[in-house]
């Protein structure tokens, strides 16, 4: 085994040094979550849940120090470290409610001597490709359900996540997850792609989309179910009729929280042109509010950017913009170093030549474009190649349901956005994925159905 070197991107320095996986310990932990699944599967709903509600107390009871483990690694504000974890718990409880429902043996029919009912059997043995940006919850989004449906799961945690990957899986193990069932695998690509090729019944992927193309190919010539969880270009619409100022200071959070790195972050933002001026206003001057810097102060609400290659994207995105005709109205540039720092970014005047407006910023970095009327905002929202998430703000309810029936995207907010419920799937269009995350399907989603036709004797 080779070492994994963790350092603190707000600050450059080397935080910790763990244990890497190689090929070799991949397949020792992959054959023995084999051997271990089936015993798994025999245990009872009720002692899964169990083990569950034990894990979500010790969330609870190491708060502080969870959340500030994973500010320490990905360079999240605190104050956004502990919203994640406690975010964390309402998706817990859920899970724990619907699990017994939603994985039931269900009867479907019954007549003529025939009884016809289904079943939720567990895949297998699932693999869990994940990323860094909210570690706990796609993570968890992926394990608790798949444990709760009887699967042993191999998980691999984004290389900048390493940390928190590990102490999710050690509090699961706590809890009572047999420590074959639940196995953590440390490393960059070389050890998720080692992961491809063990004997997997299940392909869970968060991430982006080049890399969730690239495992796409890698399993084309396999029967292993596979879901993509990718990125986005999530734009807004903000209507004539709607409150520019509450927008404003609505968007600018949906557009800077976590840094900008959300794959549902608001991407970019159209105007109509009555109230486009007094939106940009009201956004800058949200933005100027934001208070950028150490991620360990309370009072922190932009943080570093995670990986330092992102600095470079983010600067050719604005380059790329203001050469084309846009006008930087804040930010523009890196941060003085140590750490990966950008600055809080608005540009205006732009338009979809730009890849400001294509492809995905992953930073603290809009557009907003002014557009006519509903048509020419609906035709922007529509062009691109993504579709995670898209919004409008209006007073008008119909209008804003009218309006986003017809924009592709798997899900959609009026008056909202950067949002994510346990109650609801969570699912991309296009090029940000296929299969989904939470709700009921959420659980089935770990099964396969398994057809029962019962005639008595
Ligand atoms: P990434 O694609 O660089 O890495 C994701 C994971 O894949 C990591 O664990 C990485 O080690 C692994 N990996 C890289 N190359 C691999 C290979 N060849 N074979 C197997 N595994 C490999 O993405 P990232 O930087 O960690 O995450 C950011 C991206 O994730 C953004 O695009 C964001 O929008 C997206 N994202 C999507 C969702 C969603 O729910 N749709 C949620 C969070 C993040």
């Amino acid at each position: 085994m080779s070492a994994l070197e963790i350092f603190d991107p707000a600050t450059g320095e080397r935080i910790a040094q763990v244990s890497a996986d190689d090929g070799a310990s991949v397949a020792a932990k992959a054959a023995a979550a084999r051997a271990a699944q089936a015993a798994w599967a025999e245990v009872t709903m009720a002692e899964r849940l169990a083990i569950v509600r034990r894990y979500r107390a010790a969330i609870v009871d190491q708060l502080d120090d969870l959340a500030t483990t994973l500010t320490r690694e990905v360079g999240k504000p605190i104050a956004q470290a502990r919203n994640e974890l406690n975010g964390l718990l309402p998706r817990l409880d859920f899970f724990v409610e619907q699990a017994a429902r939603a994985l039931a043996d269900e009867p479907v029919f019954e007549g003529g001597g025939m009884r016809e009912q289904l079943s939720h059997v567990p895949l297998g043995v699932v693999a869990n490709i994940s990323a860094w940006n909210y570690p706990w919850f796609v993570g968890n989004n992926v394990i608790v359900p798949a444990l709760l449906a009887g699967n042993a799961v191999l998980y691999k945690p984004s290389e900048y996540a390493t940390l928190s990957g590990l102490a999710c899986t050690r509090l699961l193990h706590e809890a009572g997850v047999p420590a074959d069932v639940l196995r953590c695998l440390v490393g960059g690509a070389e050890v998720g792609s080692a992961l491809l090729a063990q004997d997997i019944d299940g392909l869970f992927f968060t991430g982006s989309h080049a890399t969730g193309q690239r495992i796409a190919q890698t399993l084309a010539t396999r029967l292993v179910k596979l879901q993509l969880e990718l990125g986005g270009k999530d734009p807004t619409y903000v209507r004539a009729d709607a409150d520019a100022k509450a927008a404003a200071e609505s968007l600018a959070d949906g557009a800077m929280y976590n840094t900008g790195q959300s794959c549902c972050s608001v991407e970019r933002i159209y105007v109509h042109e009555r109230i486009h001026d007094a939106f940009v206003a009201h956004f800058l001057a949200a933005v100027a509010g934001m208070r950028r810097g150490d991620p360990m102060d309370a009072s922190t609400y932009v943080g570093a950017i995670t990986r330092a290659p992102q600095l470079a994207v983010l600067e050719a995105q604005v380059a790329d913009a203001l050469a084309k005709g846009a006008t930087l109205r804040a930010g523009g540039k890196r941060g003085a170093g140590p750490g990966n720092w950008f600055e809080p970014t608005v540009l205006t005047e732009v338009d979809h030549r730009m890849e400001l407006m294509r492809e995905e910023s992953f930073g603290p970095l809009i557009g907003i474009q002014k557009v006519r009327d509903d048509d020419e905002a609906v035709a922007l929202m529509n062009d691109t190649r993504y579709g995670l998430t898209a919004g409008v703000y209006t007073q008008d309810e119909a209008a804003a349901r009218a309006l986003l029936a017809r924009v592709h995207a798997g899900t959609v907010y009026w008056n909202c956005c950067d949002r994510v419920s346990p109650r609801l799937p969570w699912s991309g269009v296009g090029d940000s994925g296929i299969g989904l995350t939470l709700g009921v399907a959420g659980l089935q989603t770990f099964t396969r159905p398994k057809a029962w036709h019962l005639r008595s004797p």
